[in-house]
């Protein structure tokens, strides 16, 4: 042995465990002749290498350069070893058991190209096998029990692999080395085709009889990756009418699943970014806008000029697509409206048997639900509003350590977070809370995360809304740390922690609702805000809610409250639409609430302000679905570029400057008056809007010197506000940071609940 031989050992911490890691160590150091080996241990993969210190520094490189798709290294620690005079070969090392391996789960991807082929050839011994997998693709988050991940602690384990195919799990060679999922016809799960009475269909290819049923029209239930889904022909109006019908779903829009981009192009427009995003291993659910001369059914998303569309993940999806040609297929979560993702096959077949005629199930259970992921690419921005599927349990890197905490989120489309060191890990998307089935899958949530990532949490952070289910179940956690976390303070907080900020920013917190220290419901905020406090600067002026959460559903009863607020008791006397359209009993009834502040609370929510001005445009007096009024009037303006603003009002009250809208209202209503059409109001509503938060953003600036700006909330998944906003603030000096990691709405809010607990904690 010469002189000139060196060895260094290489810990790689970070997603490097069951995603072909080792595998392809082995590979780049037989490549360039390096002896060595490599082995599994508690922080990552450990590689030791010997040989020139030149080609080191190559094997080095390629580590970083070739990383397998799956792999995400997020840190590399060199030490130099003394050489080993008798190493000549290189190794991989059977994982020492009993260690305490804290490491990453992958999220579940979609099948990937070589496996694709695969199976489509008809010599391949996996020819049409619908559970087709490798070290680069499958389920993993969904079919994980517990740590570490290997098979026995997967839904896998009831599969004993044949020999070929064990004999691929020990090739350090092969793609499938220690592929948990691994599977072929002989040994691996299997589909079956069922009536929506359970009885088995007998015939042998089920997915050729599942072809022949869509195209009959029938509703399919079909199991995939992390629940069901309700699969129809949606180039058939009647079976997407007869699913809508069936889904108690009125408006709310259907996701579509295309073969490709290409078709994608023939129903929307498909930008550079947004094919990619649909093309990516997670393949998310994409919100594209729908062309002109868009062929599909109208009720896929009734007034809607978006379509959320998506591609084939699975085998199952591949093999449906490629021999039904089907041009389109909705395919929407298996579930009756507002209730989890259903996954285990009898569970399914009892709450989906009055919503599907058929059920396409197989034999590998689904151990964890997890819905498909919804996103939007805006700019070149990309926006999650469900971060789900193929995302989960991918952790937000924070750029500081953090004590163990659990954050329980919100109410409504609820996620939880796992925090500890500089890692976050939120939670699949669980719902809303409300209903007790999704209450079930926040227990399961919170069970499994703990499980699989090994953190106990000492601290639990909850919103202060005392009726919310998670915030109940927060505060009968005994011996641990409890910290209740303003809403608005902890989307500012989450939106920090994703842009690594520290000290203060100026936080604008636009939604819903949110629960109010001084027992009003926050939704219109503007903070100056740290991870550990903040203060309230400025917010829109309260206003009453006549009849309280009925307002939330018919949007007219904003509108009644802001033209009182405006026009006072006489706003009766205005000629205007509204009124005949909802009736003067009813106008009554909410104008002596109104009057006599019964049943009225008040709110300064920007959401209920976008109710009040899509009810005057004649958009919407009652609402469906969560934020649908706010959506159709952001809709209403697509594509107008009209540049007059409506003026909202600007005043200081003590400390705190509050944002009025009684100039606004008066623009609004001559409007209306004389015939602006409703595409017009919406734009200059959004003007103006932007217009008076970005004076509100230089007034703070002068006050306190800040010129970071942080935007959060569900206001900002409407892409018109959010880019208006943004590049104004921008053009006028200031530093903006957005969501790109998790949702701007409630979907992100434990992330931000975590961060401010644990900067209290540590105060
Ligand atoms: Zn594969
Ligand atoms: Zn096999």
């Amino acid at each position: 042995m010469s002189d000139a031989l060196s060895r260094r050992q290489i810990q790689v911490s970070g997603l490097v465990q069951g995603v072909g890691f080792r595998p392809f160590v082995y590979r780049i150091a037989t490549d360039l002749g390096l002896a060595g080996s490599v082995w599994n241990n508690a922080s990552g993969v450990v590689i030791e290498v010997q040989g020139d210190a030149a080609v080191i520094d190559s094997f080095l490189g390629r580590l970083r350069s070739e990383t397998p798709p799956l792999a995400r290294i997020l840190s590399v620690t060199i030490e130099n070893r003394d050489a080993i005079g008798n190493d000549a070969a290189f190794r991989i090392v059977e994982s020492r058991k009993g260690e305490a391996v804290h490491t990453l789960i992958s999220p579940d991807v979609t099948v990937c190209d070589d496996c694709l082929r695969e199976m489509f050839s008809p010599q391949d011994r996996r020819h049409r096998y619908p559970f087709i997998n490798c070290t680069n693709c499958g389920p993993r988050f969904t079919i994980v029990r517990g740590i570490p991940y290997d098979r026995p602690s997967t839904s896998m384990a009831t599969f004993p692999m044949c020999p070929a195919c064990q004999a691929e799990y020990d090739d350090p060679l092969s793609r499938r080395f220690h592929a948990q999922p691994n599977a072929c016809w002989q040994c691996g799960p299997r589909l079956e085709l069922w009536t929506n009475d359970g009885r088995l269909i007998a015939e042998h290819d089920p997915i050729a009889h599942t072809i022949d049923l869509l195209r009959a029209g029938h509703i399919v239930a079909i199991k995939g990756i992390g629940g069901f889904h309700l699969a129809a022909d949606a180039l058939n109006t009647s079976s997407v009418e007869l699913l809508r019908t069936r889904k108690h779903r009125v408006e709310k829009p259907f996701a579509l699943m295309v073969p490709d981009v290409e078709t994608a192009r023939g129903f929307c427009h498909v930008s550079a970014a947004e094919s990619d995003a649909l093309q990516s291993r997670q393949r998310p659910i994409v919100l594209l806008r729908r062309n002109q001369n868009c062929a599909l059914p109208g009720a896929i998303a009734p007034r809607n000029h978006d379509l959320g569309i998506f591609l084939p993940y699975t085998p199952v999806h591949a093999l449906l697509f490629r021999e039904g040609r089907f041009k389109a297929l909705v395919m929407t979560s298996g579930n009756a409206s507002e209730e989890p993702i259903a996954i285990a096959n009898e569970e399914a077949r009892e709450r989906l048997a009055t919503l599907a005629d058929f059920f396409l199930v197989h034999n590998r259970d689904i151990l964890l639900r997890c819905d498909d992921s919804v996103v939007r690419v805006t700019g070149c921005n990309l926006q999650h509003l469900r971060r789900s599927r193929g995302f989960v349990p991918s952790p937000v890197q924070l750029h500081k350590a953090v004590p163990a905490i659990l954050a329980v989120g919100g109410e409504l489309k609820n996620t939880i977070c796992l925090a500890q060191d500089r890692q976050a890990f939120l939670s699949q998307h669980i719902g809303d809370l409300e209903n007790l089935a999704a209450y079930g899958f926040f227990l399961e949530a919170i069970d499994h995360l703990k499980e699989i990532l090994e953190i106990d949490p000492g601290i639990v952070a909850y919103d202060l809304h005392p009726n919310y289910f998670s915030t109940r179940w927060a505060l009968k956690q005994d011996g641990r740390t409890l910290i209740g976390v303003q809403h608005h303070h902890a989307h500012i907080a989450g939106c920090m922690a994703e842009n690594h900020l520290d000290g203060t920013v100026i936080g604008f917190a636009l939604d819903g609702t949110g629960y109010g220290p001084d027992g009003n419901i926050w939704g219109g905020e503007v903070l100056i805000a740290g991870y550990a406090s903040f203060s309230r600067v400025a917010h829109l002026e309260y206003i009453p809610m006549p009849g309280g959460a009925a307002a939330i559903r018919e949007p007219w009863r904003m509108a009644v409250s802001f033209l009182h607020q405006t026009f006072g008791p006489d706003f009766r006397k205005m000629p205007l639409p509204l009124f005949d359209q909802i009736g003067s009993a009813k106008i009554d009834l909410a104008t002596r609430m109104l009057e006599r502040r019964i049943n009225a609370p008040l709110t300064s929510s920007c959401g209920r302000l976008f109710d009040a001005v899509a009810s005057l445009a004649g958009i919407r007096q009652q609402v469906n679905y969560e934020g649908q009024a706010a959506i159709e009037l952001e809709m209403a303006a697509v594509g107008i570029d009209d540049a007059s603003a409506y003026p909202f009002d600007l005043t200081l009250s003590g400390d705190c400057f509050l944002i009025g809208t009684r100039s606004l209202f008066h623009a609004l209503v001559a409007d209306i008056h004389a015939a602006v059409p409703a595409e017009m109001i919406s734009a200059r509503f959004h003007n103006g809007l932007a217009d008076v938060l970005v004076r509100t953003a230089q007034l703070l600036r002068q006050r306190t010197g800040l010129h970071q700006v942080c935007l959060s909330g569900g206001a900002f998944h409407n892409v018109r506000l959010l880019l208006q906003l943004s590049q104004r603030l921008q053009v006028e000096g200031f530093s903006v940071f957005i969501h790109h990691m998790v949702p701007a709405g409630d979907g992100g809010l434990s992330l931000g609940q975590a961060m401010v607990a644990a900067h209290r904690h540590l105060s």
